[in-house]
């Protein structure tokens, strides 16, 4: 941490009660380090009249610390659209920014690091839709909002994990392509009988958990609760109690009496739950996403000062990705 930053008893004072908020997750003797940046941060960005937004598997000193929106991609896509600021700064990874960007072109969207990428969103071109398109005439593409623009913009109408069934319904039509995740498919085709043309395109975080470490879990836990995200494997999603995207994940452990619950998806989200639900005891066999870790306070700080790292995509491909997006919209997030 930047030796310039020092921990003030104006800032002190200032971040005591964030503190004692997420003081679960955070080492009393890290504090002075982490909360100086917290503060610049938060100065800086009133400011200049930038916008933070944060994914749900930001760390709860991003989450909880300097976020003024938080929630699932497409959620604060368009929050972030509704925002009067003209800079959004968003603390997520590289196609999330540019989901942002596809909604608020005239924004400027800042991510503070470019590399922050995504196995799923990598895992298809657009030029491997065009192919699909070709081998397959006249079948319409669904598109999970993990791509890139690029493959938004070859796409018929997008979907979440949270709609997903929904929008290739109302398609009213026997067969469609799914993209890119074949996990997310193989969920999808067991709640519809609409015939899926799939992708193999995985989370590199979802798909490491184990229907076996679920078995070990509950041996141990007897009253265990498992809630899994569908990008993971269908043995897991087997194994589990509930599947759902994350938003239906957070009103599930808001409505549950459960007292140990494992959410099986990123790691942070848990803390970031349980901050707000302490009686819950989260099992937590870890797995972070390394693309979403490399969003940090310290790149979070330079990237507002400096205002260097802004996304741009060609106008034509925000107005096709966009109709895609709206398209889904309209039939329902
Ligand atoms: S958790 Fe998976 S889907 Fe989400 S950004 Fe990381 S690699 Fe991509």
């Amino acid at each position: 941490m930047n030796s310039d930053l020092k921990f003030t008893s104006e800032i002190k004072n200032k971040t005591e009660k964030l503190y004692k908020k997420i003081e679960g997750t955070i080492p009393k003797i890290e504090w002075p380090t982490v909360a100086p940046y917290i503060y610049e941060i938060n100065k800086l960005k009133k400011e200049k009249g930038v916008t933070i937004l944060a994914h749900n598997y930001q760390t709860p000193e991003i989450y909880y610390g300097v976020a003024d929106i938080v929630g699932d991609s497409l959620g604060l896509a368009i929050d972030g659209d509704k925002v009067k600021t003209d800079k959004i700064l968003m603390c997520g990874v590289h196609f999330m920014a540019e989901t942002a960007k596809i909604m608020s072109p005239e924004k400027k969207i800042l991510l503070p690091d470019f590399s922050a990428g995504c196995s799923l969103a990598e895992s298809i071109t657009a030029d491997d839709v065009r192919k699909l398109k070709k081998d397959n005439p006249g079948i319409p593409v669904v598109t999970y909002v993990n791509t890139s623009a690029d493959v938004k913009a070859e796409t018929d109408i997008c979907c979440t994990s949270a709609n997903a069934v929904k929008i290739i319904e109302s398609l009213n039509v026997d067969k469609v392509i799914f993209l890119p995740d074949e996990y997310l498919a193989k969920y999808v085709a067991s709640k519809t009988s609409v015939k899926i043309i799939s992708w193999n395109g995985k989370c590199e975080v979802h798909e490491q958990f184990t229907d076996k470490e679920i078995i070990e879990l509950r041996k141990k836990y007897p009253n265990l609760k498992v809630v899994s995200h569908p990008e993971c494997p269908p043995d897991v999603i087997k194994a589990s109690d509930y599947t759902g995207s994350t938003g239906s994940m957070i009103n599930y452990v808001k409505n549950t009496n459960a007292k140990d619950i494992f959410l099986v998806t990123e790691c942070s989200m848990s803390d970031n739950i349980q901050i707000e639900n302490p009686n819950i005891n989260f099992v937590k066999p870890c797995n972070l996403c390394p693309h979403m870790k490399k969003i940090t306070l310290q790149g979070i700080l330079k990237s507002l000062k400096e205002e260097n790292n802004y996304i741009e995509i060609d106008k034509k491909i925000i107005q096709r990705a966009r109709g895609a997006i709206e398209r889904m919209i309209a039939v329902g997030r």
